[in-house]
């Protein structure tokens, strides 16, 4: 079997557990060796189980870095599925990449955007190499549009790995996603304006 990467991406609460569950789920009724981690950091539900917001769960083994996946993993696994992969480091990129060349078949299921809508750690470059890509979509909690964003309730912690819930975080469409963090970005197209005339007769 040739093997592969699959990433399954999006704004908190989208259903990125969901979809990596149904997945799994259907790897084992096709009687295939499957074997499902996740970054110790996450222990929100439970600290073995990969949990969903809709109370589906699979049991896991948590690991506290890429490498601890490669010790764990068993050649005779067919699928490897990964849930909040946006927690490792660089090094879980050469990680999935010799696993799919061992010809597993590896599922990951990750936010895209941190809160500040940046791409969270390595997820840019793994949505890049990835062999196939599914982009979900939340609701957004103010008007019930497809939401691409997660927006953090409170800024008094700024760091990028700032593990919560509903406590802290939404699921909120563009429009209703406030985030700016830098004031001047906004002022851009006037700068533009100013610095090229001809910009404003265009636009
Ligand atoms: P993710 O892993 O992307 O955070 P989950 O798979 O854990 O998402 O949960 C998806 C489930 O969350 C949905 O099926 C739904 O029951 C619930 N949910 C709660 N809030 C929202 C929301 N704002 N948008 C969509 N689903 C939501
Ligand atoms: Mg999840």
């Amino acid at each position: 079997m040739n093997g592969s990467i699959e990433v399954i991406c999006g704004p908190m609460f989208s259903g990125k557990t969901e979809e990596l569950i149904r997945r799994v789920r259907r790897a084992q009724i096709a009687r295939q060796q499957v074997q499902i981690f996740k970054p110790k950091i996450d222990n929100r539900y439970h600290e073995t189980h990969v949990v969903s917001h809709s109370a589906q769960e699979i049991p896991s083994t948590p690991v506290k870095d890429s490498l601890e996946i490669l010790e764990k993993i068993y050649d005779t696994t067919r699928v490897v599925a990964i849930d909040e992969v946006q927690f490792f480091d660089a090094s879980i990129l050469k990680v999935l990449d010799k696993l799919a060349r061992r010809g597993m078949r590896v599922i990951c299921a990750g936010l895209d955007q941190d809160y500040a809508s940046k791409p969270f750690g390595i997820m840019g470059e793994l949505l890049a190499v990835a062999d196939q890509v599914t982009k979900i979509q939340a609701i957004c909690t103010v008007c019930g549009e497809p939401a691409t964003k997660t927006y953090r309730k409170s800024l008094e912690n700024s760091d990028q790995i700032l593990v919560g819930e509903k406590d802290l975080y939404e699921a909120r469409c563009r429009a209703h996603y406030d985030f700016v963090e830098n004031k001047d970005d906004l002022l851009s197209f006037n700068v533009l304006k100013s610095i090229r005339p001809e910009y404003e007769a265009k636009n």
